[in-house]
């Protein structure tokens, strides 16, 4: 479609969310959005409007360009890097880019995947709004660690099978596996352990797990590109991780479940059907 119709489009719906009343984006504030795990349609409505009101955009690499689309026409789009691996900004220099543009006055909208307070360093950013005295809005966002593997027709909680669900982050701030987390606790506390960023690693917090007494036929699954058109699932048990990470070819980003609700997804994974109708959602 053209793209003056496609920005007319845009305009009528972010009008109708006007007359609902929503938060008025002040100049001069900075609203953290969640954007969710992929697929466009998963921002929240709150997200929307601020997309349609934002002055700009400062967005990171795992938020989809068509969600990007849907922003008001006239803002300015700030790509904040960060993709493990790559040379990216700075979690600082974000910090205070987005400070520097509340106080120019801006509407400012940071926009995160999944959900900005969920191993997405909203918090930090919140903290430096704060510390510089710079009004601010948390938008929650849909987590990958939960709708990313629905996508994947794994739920995080299933009545039969878990009645709690840890979130592991699979590296620190230092880049290694996390040292401050108790692994025999991690291990025996809940059947269902969720992982972010853990492909890199995988191997050794397999071993970790392992020795703290998780069994080797232990149910994995890694879904990789979640709630995206690219999305694929890796199914496995955890005494098979260590030569999965090894083989190095797992596509990133991946969120790692342990556990269980794995096996759901042999009735519940809806997506591959879902996505031969239309490719994006
Ligand atoms: N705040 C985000 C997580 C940021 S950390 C959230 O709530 O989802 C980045 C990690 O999130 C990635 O390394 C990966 O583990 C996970 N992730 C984010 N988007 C994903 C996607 N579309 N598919 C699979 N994993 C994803």
């Amino acid at each position: 479609m053209i793209t003056w119709l496609k920005n007319l489009f845009a305009r009528q719906h972010f009008a109708r969310l006007d007359a609902l009343d929503f938060p008025k984006f002040a100049p001069g504030t900075v609203w953290l959005v969640g954007a969710g795990p992929g697929a466009p349609g998963l921002i929240s409505l709150m997200g929307y409007h601020a997309l349609g009101k934002a002055d700009v955009i400062v967005y990171d690499a795992l938020v989809s360009p068509e969600l990007l689309a849907l922003a008001n026409p006239r803002a300015e789009k700030i790509h904040a890097g960060k993709r493990g691996g790559k040379p990216s900004p700075k979690q600082t220099d974000i910090s205070l880019r987005i400070i520097e543009l509340a106080q120019q006055g801006k509407r400012v909208l940071r926009l995160k995947g999944g959900d900005p307070f969920m191993f997405g360093r909203g918090g930090e950013e919140a903290g430096a709004l704060h510390r510089a005295g710079i009004k601010f809005r948390i938008v929650p966002g849909i987590s990958a660690g939960i709708g990313g593997l629905a996508y994947a027709g794994i739920p995080a909680t299933h009545r039969d099978a878990n009645h709690a669900v840890i979130f592991l982050t699979g590296h620190d701030e230092h880049g290694g596996v996390p040292q401050s987390v108790d692994w025999a606790a991690i291990a025996n506390a809940t059947p269902v352990i969720v992982m972010y960023m853990a492909v890199k690693h995988l191997g050794s917090i397999a071993e970790k797990l392992l020795a703290a007494g998780r069994q080797a036929d232990d149910r994995l699954a890694i879904v990789s590109n979640a709630a995206l058109p690219e999305q694929s699932v890796i199914t496995a048990t955890l005494g098979q991780a260590a030569d999965l990470a090894a083989r190095d070819d797992i596509p990133t980003p991946a969120i790692v479940v342990l556990g269980p609700v794995v096996d759901y997804r042999q009735t519940l994974d809806w997506y591959q059907d879902a996505l031969r109708e239309n490719r994006i959602g």
